[in-house]
């Protein structure tokens, strides 16, 4: 998954389409993400001790990743992103991700 928490994507399908939001947990093994303010779900509250009250809790689920695109922060686009590998010595290399509209590099 090239997304990381904290990008600013946007979704492009499904019921909350064209909703944007920051990617606020990763979810690899599943291929899902939760982004603020999109797929809220809510939840009943019982009250589990006495004097507790019970209500409605509203939470964001996970959401495929492929349901979201990224915003580019450099361009304000969305856009694909794409690798490059920087290869800083013969045995180090590093992994930049860059936006495919503007060039820049994401990270
Ligand atoms: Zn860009």
């Amino acid at each position: 998954m090239k997304i990381k928490v904290g990008d600013e994507v946007v979704v492009v399908s499904g019921k909350d389409k064209e909703k944007r939001g920051k990617v606020i947990q990763k979810i690899p093994k599943e291929s899902k993400l939760v982004v603020e303010g999109v797929n809220i779900i809510k939840r009943h509250i019982r009250p589990t001790r006495r004097g507790q009250e019970s209500g409605i809790v509203e939470r964001e689920a996970p959401i495929f990743s492929s349901k979201v695109t990224l915003i580019c922060p450099r361009c304000g686009k969305t856009t694909r992103i794409g690798v490059r590998v920087l290869r800083k010595s013969p045995r180090e290399q590093e992994k930049l991700r860059f936006c495919k509209k503007c060039g820049e590099v994401i990270d």
